[in-house]
C-alpha cells in the first residue's frame, strides 16, 4: 500500500521533551528526525565566535551558509557542524543558552533557517522539532503536535538531565533560564512560540515518557492510515 511521506511537527518551549519524544517517535516510526533548535544555537555559536553582534540580523543570517546538520550514529541529524567540525557538544553551553534568543528574534535569520529546514523537510517521512515548525516552517504539515509542561517540571528535567539536585542553586538557575527564553520565544514579533491552530497540545506534567511518545506515534499512524493510496 502506497503511504504519503508525512511531515511530523512537534513544537514546544524549553525542556518540554520534544527533542527526546521526537527522537524516539522518530526511531518507531522509521522516519528521519531533526532538532531545529540546533541549527539556532549553532549560527548564535558562530556569531559569538566571530565576534558578530547578535543583534545585526543581515550579519548574522550570513553565518548561516557554514552551519550543518549531520546524522549521529544512528542515523538522526541531531548532530551540527561548522566547516565540517562538530561543534553539537560546544551549543549546548550556558553561553548559548543566554544568547540564543536574541539571535532567533531577528527576521534575517529566521528567513535563512526557515529555507534550511523546509529544504531538510521536502522528501516527508520526518519529524521536525522546534517553536515554530506547525506555525511557520511547515504550516501544512500533516501532523501538528505542541507539547507543554509546567516550568518547573520543565526545570527538574533538564536539572535531572544535567546530574544536578533538583533543588539545588544550579537547578534555581536553570528554572530563571527557561522562564527568561519562554518569555523571550513567546514575545519576540516574527515566528513566536505558540500553538499552531490545528495542533494537538499535550500537557506531559503527571504523563510518563512512553505514554507521550506512543500518543505522537499513534497520531501519525492514524493520520497515515488516513492518507495512504494518496501519495504527494
Ligand atoms: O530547542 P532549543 O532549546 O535547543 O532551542 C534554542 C533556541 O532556538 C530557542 O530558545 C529559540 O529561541 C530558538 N528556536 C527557534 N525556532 C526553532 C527552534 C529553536 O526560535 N524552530
Amino acid at each position: 500500500m502506497t503511504q504519503r511521506a508525512l511531515r511530523v511537527a512537534i513544537d514546544g518551549p524549553g525542556s518540554s521533551g520534544k527533542s527526546s519524544v521526537g527522537m524516539t517517535a522518530a526511531a518507531e516510526l522509521g522516519y528521519r528526525y531533526v532538532d531545529t533548535g540546533l541549527l539556532y544555537r549553532a549560527v548564535t555559536w558562530l556569531a559569538l565566535r566571530r565576534g558578530v553582534r547578535l543583534d545585526d540580523g543581515p550579519a548574522v543570517a550570513a553565518l548561516v551558509p557554514e552551519v550543518g546538520l549531520a546524522a549521529d550514529d544512528e542515523g538522526r541529524l541531531s548532530r551540527v557542524r561548522v566547516a565540517g567540525r562538530d561543534i553539537t557538544r560546544w551549543v549546548h553551553g550556558a553561553t548559548v543558552d543566554r544568547s540564543v534568543s536574541e539571535a532567533a528574534r531577528q527576521p534575517e535569520v529566521r528567513d535563512a533557517l526557515v529555507g534550511v529546514q523546509r529544504h531538510l523537510a521536502a522528501a516527508g517521512e520526518i519529524v521536525l522539532v522546534g517553536r515554530d515548525i506547525g506555525t511557520v516552517v511547515l504550516p501544512d504539515a500533516e501532523v501538528k503536535v505542541y507539547l507543554d509542561a509546567s516550568v518547573s517540571e520543565r526545570a527538574r528535567r533538564r536539572a535531572l538531565e544535567r546530574g544536578l539536585d533538583v533543588d539545588g542553586p544550579q537547578a534555581a538557575e536553570i528554572r530563571a533560564d527557561l522562564e527568561r527564553r519562554d518569555a523571550a520565544d513567546a514575545g519576540r514579533a516574527v515566528a513566536p512560540l505558540r500553538p499552531a491552530s490545528d495542533a494537538i497540545t499535550l500537557h506531559t506534567d503527571g504523563m510518563a515518557f512512553g505514554a507521550v511518545v506512543d500518543r505522537v506515534v499513534d497520531l501519525v499512524r492514524t493520520r497515515a492510515g488516513a492518507t495512504s493510496g494518496t501519495p504527494r
